[in-house]
């Protein structure tokens, strides 16, 4: 049985806004906009939401190297580490994916081969907090994949170039770095401007504008996952601990004021405790205000009475992240089946994943889990396929079957490229 106790008091699905028809509505208007108007609405627009108008979005490789010099060393040697982690992760992952080619009748080869997408834009948010992590998770996976030009887009903080996420942007590797941000940064990505070169594809997270700007525009341009506000479950027993369980609903919590963090939990004790703790812990931290309309909101306390009754309920979630605080966590892999992410035991926690561990960060929210994993070397590459057949008897015998399979689907012209073939390698009567 179900028993909440504490549910949300927002009635829409986590992480998206109640205003979410007039976000759509604003960013219809922006990417309209955009595309008519190019460079000078990217100004205007960049002047209405972040009183950004710089001579150029463009940073300079003097710009680039300021920013750089301008970081403690403390903060680049913290990137390098965090980017190796990153890499190794991705590498392996680029390993694991292989071209191969099979002889599957006499003469008859077909292949698969795994090509870079050749321009990705990623866009690297920072409205509210500078996210230097999502560097490394997009641009150094995008070049890892062996993408050729990757643009980074990033917001200015309070009207500064923010020195932390650029000096994370060049050492991933980007070509280009742009300080502009939200859907005004997207947009220009995917139509293209004067300045602002169009690309394949747009990787990235960000706030319901970001997220809404990418499902617009998909289609026109790829898109790698919708990675909205995030969200954050914990499922826990008896044996887990109600302060690591608060700490690490609130280190979600303060994301944002949509950002949903839920304990499943098989004891009640952990319930009570835990929410009694969630409430407490923010008076010592800075982004208290967020924290808490975010629980206020869209934070939930259920209650089981099984673990298989969690895996269940967690599934129906299909929540971002997932931490698995029991005394079997591996136990996870096996039951559950929809989730960003997977953190099992206390010893690791969705911060590790966000910041430094070297699994990827940009990750599926708003149920988007039911059908994609989060963002990974595999997103920028195009598994591609091709044939060739050497063998002429092997050629006729298809042949023939294509000429019945495609006259049963009424199509002629394809069937005679079939009879050409049967006719030609083994004198069959041509059709024409
Ligand atoms: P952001 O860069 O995504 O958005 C900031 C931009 O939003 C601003 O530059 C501005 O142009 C635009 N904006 C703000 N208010 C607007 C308005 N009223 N109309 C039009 N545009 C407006 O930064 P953020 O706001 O700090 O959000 C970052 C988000 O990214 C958070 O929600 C966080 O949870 C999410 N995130 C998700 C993942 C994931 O993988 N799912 C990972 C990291 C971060």
């Amino acid at each position: 049985m179900v028993r909440h106790l504490k549910t949300k008091s927002d009635t829409t699905t986590g992480g998206v806004s109640s205003t979410s028809s007039s976000v759509a509505a604003t960013v219809k208007d922006v990417i309209d906009t955009i595309r008519s108007r190019g460079d000078a609405a990217v100004r205007e627009y960049s002047q209405k939401f972040d009183k950004w108008s710089p001579s150029s979005f463009k940073l300079s490789q003097s710009q680039i190297d300021a920013a750089i010099a301008a970081c403690p060393k403390q903060i680049i040697d913290d990137i390098k580490a965090v980017q190796t982690n990153v890499r190794n992760f991705a590498q392996a992952q680029r390993e694991s994916i292989r071209d191969f080619e099979v002889e599957t009748q006499p003469g008859v080869f077909l292949g698969q081969k795994n090509v870079p997408i050749s321009s990705v834009g990623a866009y690297i948010p920072g409205g509210r907090y500078p996210l230097l992590a999502s560097a490394h998770m997009t641009i150094l996976t995008a070049k890892v994949a062996g993408v050729q030009h990757v643009i980074g887009c990033t917001p200015p903080i309070a009207g500064q170039i923010p020195n932390g996420t650029v000096a994370a942007m060049a050492l991933a590797g980007a070509d280009e770095i742009f300080i502009l941000g939200g859907v005004q940064a997207v947009a220009a990505m995917a139509v293209g401007t004067e300045t602002i070169r169009k690309v394949d594809f747009i990787a990235g997270p960000g706030n319901a504008f970001v997220a809404e700007g990418k499902r617009q525009l998909f289609g026109e341009v790829g898109i790698d996952l919708f990675a909205g506000p995030t969200e954050i479950l914990i499922v826990a027993d008896d044996a887990a601990d109600p302060f690591t369980v608060a700490t690490d609903l609130l280190s979600q919590a303060e994301h944002g004021p949509d950002s949903p963090a839920v304990l499943i939990t098989t004891s009640e004790r952990v319930g009570h405790e835990s929410m009694a703790l969630v409430d407490e812990l923010p008076k010592n931290l800075p982004t208290a205000a967020l924290a808490r309309t975010s629980w206020k909101d869209f934070g939930e306390v259920v209650v089981v009475d099984s673990l298989d009754e969690a895996w269940k309920l967690a599934d129906e979630y299909a929540f971002e992240h997932v931490q698995i605080f029991t005394r079997r966590p591996r136990e996870a892999l096996e039951k559950m089946r929809n989730y960003g992410a997977l953190f099992l035991g206390e010893k690791t926690c969705v911060s590790y994943g966000d910041k430094v561990i070297g699994t990827n960060h940009v990750l599926p929210t708003r149920k988007a889990a039911r059908y994609t994993g989060g963002l990974w070397v595999g997103k920028f590459l195009r598994t591609v396929t091709y044939q060739e057949v050497t063998s002429e008897s092997s050629s006729a015998e298809l042949g023939r079957l294509c000429g019945r399979a495609a006259r049963a689907e009424n199509f002629e012209g394809h069937a005679r490229s079939g009879d050409l073939r049967a006719h030609k390698y083994l004198n069959d009567e041509y059709g024409w």
